[in-house]
């Protein structure tokens, strides 16, 4: 795949393929496209090259013709209610209650039955320590907890495909381990296909199946964690890794 801004190319040529239930951690440098990466897969930046394929399906453009083109509006948009996304910034909606915003898009997207769509958030938000916050409004929430809230939100869509993009960066130092744990807990009980973006290094290790190395929209590195961190071989990486760690 590749991905213009203007003239700034940040991705050429990049191609990697994550299997299903696989949960993989992206790594690297500030600038170096991995919060892009999640982005063009949750469909919210344009590709300018190349194809991103969900279950073997093209996600936003194909080959018709012998042209690439883009895919339709509908058939985008059925695709990407496989994939959940989670930010640094959570997102909510301010408006709804916690409820609302976890009951949302299954009802207006989905087209589930109110009740069921509340019943299954409800379930979620207690799984995720919030069953008492249903009627609270976000504002009214820590950080933590609005990012379990934004966790949940994204769970009950059941995502086959969820996207973490530092997830725990904006938190305070003390909220971060709660939000982690969440994570760890839908790693261990759920077979959803994972893109993790985060400088928590442990939390990668323990989580991910592989991580993969970026510098300058290129992987230039590509292990499990527990070899990546201990034993990096690409100079540039071991830079990256005795910076942070
Ligand atoms: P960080 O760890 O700082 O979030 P990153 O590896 O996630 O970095 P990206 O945010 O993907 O990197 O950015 C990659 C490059 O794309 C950078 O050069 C950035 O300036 C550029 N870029 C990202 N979004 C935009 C945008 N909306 N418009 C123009 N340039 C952008």
């Amino acid at each position: 795949m590749n991905k213009r801004f203007g003239d700034n190319t940040v991705l050429d040529g990049l191609n990697f393929e994550v299997g299903k239930g696989e949960r993989v951690t992206l790594i690297g440098p500030s600038g170096s496209g991995k919060t892009t990466i999640l982005r063009l897969v949750m469909t919210l930046e344009h590709l300018t090259g190349g194809f991103i394929y969900l279950d073997g399906e093209p996600l936003t453009h194909e080959m018709r013709g012998g042209r690439r083109v883009e895919r339709k509006k509908k058939d985008v948009a059925r695709m990407t209610t496989k994939i959940g996304m989670v930010f640094q910034q959570f997102n909510l909606f301010p408006n709804m209650t916690v409820l609302e915003n976890l009951t949302e898009a299954p009802i207006n997207v989905l087209g589930r039955p109110k009740a069921e769509a509340q019943e299954r958030a409800r379930e979620l938000l207690d799984h995720v320590g919030l069953g008492d916050k249903v009627d609270a409004h976000p504002t009214r929430l820590s950080g933590g907890q609005q990012q379990r809230v934004a966790i949940a939100r994204a769970l009950a869509m059941d995502p086959e495909v969820l996207l973490l993009d530092e997830v725990t960066s904006a938190l305070d130092p003390e909220l971060v381990g709660e939000v982690l744990n969440v994570l760890r807990d839908v790693a261990e009980t759920t077979d959803i296909t994972m893109l993790i973006v985060t400088h928590e290094m442990q939390f990668a290790q323990e989580v991910s199946h592989r991580v993969l190395m970026f510098d300058q929209g290129r992987i230039i590195e590509d292990k499990p964690p527990a070899e990546m961190f201990s034993n990096p071989e690409n100079e540039r990486t071991q830079e990256f890794l005795q910076a942070i760690l």
